[in-house]
């Protein structure tokens, strides 16, 4: 029988070893997770919301295991896994205070007695979700879904079974009834006989552009509703009057933080020529500075990316945008010993054609661009196949926001770097993927918004 090896990124040591489950097995969970949906689609809000708000305690009381887990599987230091624990608790509670609201009915003003819109749940959700964000982006996709009456099968990346196997293992021990939340050990080949399963009904991934196509394929072909969150090359323009010690602060953990390995992370900097210089002098002394190392040691800044193939990788990319021109300031180097590290690495000099500049550098590697002035770095910001978010940095807050509401992105952020937070959307244009995540919107995705006309 296959199976799946959990490898520790920081040693290279085996954690673990889980069996994929058959094709037989995987339509005998979707048809649990069916008979489970009968049931749990007339639930009330309220009871919903109880169980919801369990599972937000359940994070919070075993914080330290869940974070722990997180680490070991993809390398995150310690502190931000139990930050990503925190914020699964909040986006729990989030929608068990206010999925009601959100779909209570909408009356509609018309020649009818009375007209409204309704909200209904709609079936089984497929989630197939990436390693970055072990519980949360697991967590951002279920709170809402199973809130709505929905249920959820999960198909993880491979590298994290352990968390997905914890997630299931955290909603039985909430209380969820048997179905409503079901990790699926399955392997990317097998997502596409559970999105033909016609019990299926929706499918939501997010990942890399590559993965989005296939599935948001499979699904097109099955008339399946789809929301893709995928990657991004997330542009932080800074302006001529920005604080330079705090933007080069900002880029450093925009950069580092989670290993370098985020979807919103600031990724190209676009820099105006008369603070050009002094950017990347500074810049380069914090990204150096920063301690990569073990992700369970407290003082780590940033640690290893999360598999050896994805640091090879990571490295081509590199090396293809220096014999492209780019001008390597700083890392760049494998180097020597266990785990899948790679050092804070800053690429000057990056122009439109080039790999760092063209697609996602997904690792501590930060592409820094010289802009003329504010329209070229508009210009420069928007001149991507992607656009999840980005952000501007500068003194002059007012001017800040009418350069933000030019870039193309799902969002835009002054002075701080790009977070996701429950009360707002969450997503991306262009090949960022489609449809939002969190907020309203978020619930909105998968519900079967019915009119009704009583004449
Ligand atoms: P990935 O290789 O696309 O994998 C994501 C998930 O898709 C995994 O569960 C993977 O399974 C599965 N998968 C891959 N190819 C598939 C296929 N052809 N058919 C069906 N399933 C498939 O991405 P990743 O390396 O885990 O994550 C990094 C990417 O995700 C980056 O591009 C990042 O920007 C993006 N991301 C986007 C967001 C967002 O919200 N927009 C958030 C986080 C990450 P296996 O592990 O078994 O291969």
């Amino acid at each position: 029988m296959a199976s799946v090896t959990i490898i520790n990124p920081s040693t290279g040591e085996k954690i673990d070893e889980y069996s994929r489950i058959t094709a037989v097995e995987a339509s005998e969970k979707v048809k649990q997770a069916n008979t489970a949906y009968q049931e749990w689609k007339n639930t009330s809000f309220e009871q919903r919301s109880k169980l919801m708000n369990a599972l937000g305690d359940e994070f919070e009381n075993n914080k330290e295991m869940y974070a722990q887990l997180a680490t070991r599987e993809m390398g995150k230091t310690i502190g931000q896994s139990r930050k990503e624990i925190e914020k699964c608790a909040w986006i729990s509670r989030f929608y068990a205070e206010h999925a009601e609201e959100f779909l209570s009915d909408k009356p509609v003003e018309t020649e009818a007695q009375n007209s409204y819109v309704n909200f209904l749940p709609m079936g089984i959700v497929l989630a197939v979700m990436p390693w970055n964000f072990p519980f949360y982006q697991v967590i951002r996709f279920a709170a809402p879904a199973v809130m709505a009456g929905n249920t959820g099968i999960l198909k993880h990346a491979s590298n994290v079974q352990g968390c997905a196997f914890a997630l299931e293992e955290a909603f039985r021990k909430a209380g969820f009834p048997e179905g409503v939340f079901t990790n699926l050990n399955i392997s990317a080949g097998d997502v596409k006989g559970i999105i033909e399963n016609p019990d299926v009904v929706a499918v939501t991934l997010t990942g890399s552009d590559a993965a989005g196509r296939s599935v948001a394929s499979i699904a097109g072909a099955n008339l399946k509703k789809t929301v893709m969150e995928l990657g991004g090359s997330d542009a932080y323009l800074v302006l001529e009057d920005a604080d330079l010690e705090e933007a080069t602060s900002l880029a450093t953990l925009g950069r580092l933080q989670n290993n370098g390995q985020t979807c919103i992370a600031a990724k190209r900097f676009i820099v105006l020529d008369g603070i050009y210089d002094r950017f990347l002098e500074l810049f380069s002394k914090k990204m150096e500075a920063a301690k990569m190392g073990d992700p369970m040691d407290e003082t780590t800044y940033y640690g290893p990316l999360a598999r050896v193939d994805l640091r090879e990788e990571l490295h081509e990319q590199v090396e293809k945008s220096i014999s492209q021109g780019a001008r390597l300031v700083i890392g760049g180097n494998i180097p020597e010993g266990k785990g899948a590290y790679y050092p804070a690495t800053i690429l000057a000099d990056v122009k439109p054609g080039m790999e760092a500049f063209d697609n996602e550098l997904f690792g501590p590697v930060a592409s820094v661009i010289r802009a003329m002035d504010e329209e070229h770095a508009v210009v420069l910001a928007n001149s991507s196949q992607f656009g999840l978010g980005s952000g501007v940095l500068t003194t002059n807050i007012e001017h800040g926001e009418k350069i933000a509401l030019q870039l193309e992105a799902g969002s835009s952020f002054v002075n701080k770097l790009v977070v996701s937070d429950p009360r707002l959307p969450f997503g991306g244009i262009k090949n960022s993927g489609y449809g939002r995540e969190l907020s309203s919107y978020g619930i909105h995705e998968f519900v079967n918004i019915k009119s009704i006309w009583i004449e």
